[in-house]
């Protein structure tokens, strides 16, 4: 009979067999099941959770085939998107039998590659098409960190597929998933090609312009071309930056203000970041790039300042979609071996007590940074650069400092990013930053840098949904993803648009029930 060793502790230079050989002696071969690296103090360990199994057995592999509708509908569902949402939507839909099409304002990946590095080397921004928009949605530059705080049944339904599209196997062990940019970006074409082949109907360069409804049934979405494509459902996985939110505006759908974070982004070079973590260990081969994960709050005025998407071994991205904005993000490799390390340091921002009564009061004010943060690099005689700042100059409120080389594809630019933000601000965001040091000792280091802006976090509003995922107002209309306020990340996305799929099969096989 296999057994489950759970909370093996490895010693860096040692190896798992090793220890496996003494704790048990009759094994034939092992599957991992969980690894994670305990840095906390003196010399890091790997843990581990193994099955280990005897010489005649194999590892049972779970299944994830899915019964089929019987009759299918004949109406297709309409997605909106291929984020991770969309597409994950989309793969179950098709694997229950059930028609879709799927329209998206971007580009194809391969082309979409193409359009951000123009972007990154001239400043030209395709607006359609961009770091958060295209085929895999936001999640195709990401970082590709799958870790989720949410606990659903559909993790490893999606772990498994992304492995089947070529992801590394180890993402259905690891205690902290990473795929990384670039595999990533070979993933999801493979993952297109197998939605043709299950029959969707896949539409790139198209975007919804507007969606009709029979009083408050859905009935059809529009395309820009003018085409009306009729529909009973629509998943609407547009993600947390499409302009569709003014059309649900218009349309009486019901939404709400929503809680989200703003800040900038700061990178360390990697290696200091290592010696904060791993100590006199920080050089090991065996552990690779650090993160690190840091939250403060002020409890009397309720408000948290906290890192968010740590990227170790990565990038700084300008990943803007609007043509006066700008954004900073990160993203990492595989392999993750940028010799920087860089994470959004975020204050949370609360709905109701800063806009109280205005639902797109937190739209408006992201907006606004994102309007400055442009306009910064332009009156200091930028183009397409991030605007940056040495730490010790934002902390002095001054920007005398040259900006030294960055892991920014697109450069950066010396510019006064303590005035992005009023004294509140600046004052809570450096009480925090002090704490972190005193946590992750030389974390205020003369070599870090800060990036604007950091606002797209998560979406400022809600499309309120029903028990059965349909929107509280409109019946047929399936909002999910981070778009709908669902979600925080590729995975969780990728679950919620699965979810949503599975309540429209349901919804089927009722049908089917009742009245067959
Ligand atoms: C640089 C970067 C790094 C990130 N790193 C990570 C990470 O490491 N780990 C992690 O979990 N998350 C990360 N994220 C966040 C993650 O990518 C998102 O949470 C996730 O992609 C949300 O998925 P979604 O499907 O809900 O929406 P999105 O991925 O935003 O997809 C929405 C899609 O809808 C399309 N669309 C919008 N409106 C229309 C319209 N009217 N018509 C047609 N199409 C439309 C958009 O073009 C877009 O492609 C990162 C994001 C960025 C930008």
């Amino acid at each position: 009979m296999s057994k489950v060793l759970q909370n093996i502790e490895v010693d860096l230079d040692a190896e798992l067999e090793e220890q496996l050989q003494w704790m048990a002696p009759d094994y034939s071969h092992f599957e991992i099941l969980k690894k994670s690296v305990d840095a906390r103090r003196g010399k890091p360990r790997f843990i581990y959770t193994v099955e280990v199994f005897g010489k005649d057995e194999t590892p049972e592999k779970k299944n994830f085939d899915l019964e089929k509708l019987q009759s299918p509908p004949q109406l297709p569902v309409c997605i909106i998107g291929a984020g991770p949402a969309g597409l994950f939507a989309a793969l179950r839909l098709l694997e229950r039998g059930i028609p879709c099409r799927l329209f998206e304002q971007g580009e194809a990946t391969e082309k979409r590659i193409l359009s951000i590095a123009k972007f990154w080397r001239k400043g030209e921004l395709n607006e359609r098409s961009n770091v958060g928009f295209g085929e895999g949605g936001a999640g195709l530059f990401s970082d590709g960190k799958l870790i989720t705080r949410i606990k659903s049944p559909f993790i490893p339904y999606v772990m498994r597929r992304l492995v089947e599209f070529g992801a590394p196997a180890e993402i259905e062990y690891l205690a902290n998933p990473h795929v990384g940019s670039d595999k990533i970006r070979r993933v999801i074409p493979k993952m297109r090609e197998h939605l043709i082949k299950l029959g969707l109907d896949l539409r790139f360069n198209t975007k919804v312009i507007d969606l009709k409804f029979s009083g408050k049934n859905v009935k059809a979405v529009v395309l820009e071309s003018g085409e009306v494509v009729d529909c009973e459902q629509i998943i609407l996985a547009t993600g947390h930056s499409s302009d569709i939110f003014d059309v649900l505006h218009q349309r009486d759908v019901f939404m709400e203000g929503k809680s989200f974070a703003v800040g900038l982004r700061l990178e360390h070079p990697q290696i200091e970041v290592n010696r904060m973590q791993y100590r006199d260990y920080a050089e090991h081969p065996k552990l690779g790039s650090a993160n690190y994960k840091l939250a403060y709050t002020d409890k009397t005025q309720g408000i948290g300042v906290y890192s968010f998407c740590m990227c170790p071994g990565g990038y700084v991205l300008s990943s803007g979609t609007e043509k006066d904005g700008l954004v900073s993000n990160g993203m990492s490799n595989f392999n993750r071996n940028s010799p920087f390390a860089n994470a959004a340091i975020v204050l949370s921002v609360d709905h109701d007590k800063n806009f109280p009564g205005d639902l797109f009061g937190g739209m408006k004010y992201r907006r606004h940074l994102e309007k400055q943060g442009f306009e910064m690099v332009h009156n200091y005689g930028g183009t397409r650069e991030l605007p940056a700042q040495k730490l010790f100059d934002f902390i002095d409120g001054t920007s005398k400092s040259e900006i030294p080389k960055t892991s920014s594809p697109s450069g950066a630019i010396k510019a006064p990013l303590h005035e992005l933000f009023d004294q509140k601000f600046r004052k809570l965001f450096l009480e925090a930053l002090k704490k972190f040091d005193r946590q992750m000792k030389g974390f205020l280091s003369e070599n870090a840098i800060l990036f604007g802006v950091e606002s797209r976090t998560s979406c400022p509003l809600r499309v309120t949904r029903t028990e059965s995922f349909e929107s509280v107002s409109h019946k047929g209309l399936y909002p999910t993803g981070e778009g709908a306020g669902y979600a925080g990340g590729i995975t969780s996305a990728a679950c919620d648009g699965i979810k949503v799929a599975e309540s429209i099969y349901q919804d089927h096989l009722s049908f089917s029930a009742t009245s067959g």
